[in-house]
């Protein structure tokens, strides 16, 4: 569904990625980690379109998106830090990605209303984002991307901003929702924990290059090598 092609990313002389090949099947929700640096966010980012890659191709539902700009590509993209609009409404927020594709007035109102309500939102409507707790603004900015109804969902460490309590909350609303939408996704983090509960498949990444793709289970009872074995936890 998603296909990765040889990708190769240098900055100046460094090279962040280094010939990935990577499939993600369709409705799957594949956990990306790695050591700070190794390259997640750059992958997110080319596979949206903010990076383009030095070679390679990124193919989205059989479609080659390499040369198209991340408007045209249909993925949405959460990040850590919220960035909703402080100056627009819960629902202004929501909408926001409508207004701008020229979606009609009343069908904006009716999605909305459905994702606000998928999301525990609905009081909430009317409030601006300060007077939000960050579980609130978090699932404002998880609303914002469904309400496109994208092909696929990459979020790069969207809980990291959050306490442990509410992380855990999340997290298990973040898979309810995947699983109701059935909509692919990349989901990146930093906690092992949330990889090993959330994700159907885990991607390892260090330095730029894939050390072992696999179920939960198999990363933790068969881990490809001494890096995967110590990053994940568990000695060989
Ligand atoms: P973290 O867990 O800290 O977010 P990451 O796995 O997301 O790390 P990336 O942000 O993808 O890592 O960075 C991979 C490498 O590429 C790093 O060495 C980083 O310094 C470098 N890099 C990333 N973006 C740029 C950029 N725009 N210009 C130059 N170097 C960059
Ligand atoms: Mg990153």
């Amino acid at each position: 569904y998603i296909k990765l092609h040889d990708i190769s990313k240098k900055f100046h002389e460094e090279q962040a990625l280094g010939r990935l090949n990577l499939l993600i099947e369709e409705g799957e929700f594949v956990a990306l980690v790695g050591p700070s640096g190794s390259g997640k966010s750059t992958m997110l980012d080319i596979i949206c379109g903010f990076e383009q890659s030095d070679s390679g191709y990124v193919a989205i539902a059989g479609k080659d998106v390499t040369d198209l700009t991340p408007k045209e590509r249909d993925v949405a993209m959460v990040f850590q830090n919220y960035a909703l609009f402080p100056h627009m409404t819960v629902a202004e927020n929501l909408a926001f990605g409508m207004k701008i594709r020229k979606i009609a007035k009343k069908e904006r109102q009716m999605k909305v209303a459905e994702v606000a309500n998928l999301l525990s939102l609905s009081e909430y409507l009317n409030k601006y984002p300060k007077e939000l707790s960050g579980g609130q603004k978090q699932r404002v900015a998880l609303g914002r991307a469904i309400v496109r109804e994208p092909k696929l969902f990459l979020m790069d460490e969207p809980l990291s901003n959050l306490d442990t309590s509410l992380r855990e909350q999340m997290s298990s609303e973040i898979k309810k929702l995947q699983k109701v939408l059935s909509v692919t996704t990349l989901y990146v983090t930093h906690s092992q924990d949330e990889a090993m509960l959330m994700a159907d498949k885990i991607v390892v990444l260090n330095k730029g290059v894939i050390h072992q793709v696999g179920t939960p289970h198999q990363i933790y009872q068969q881990p490809a090598d001494l890096f995967v074995a110590s990053f994940i936890g568990k000695p060989k």
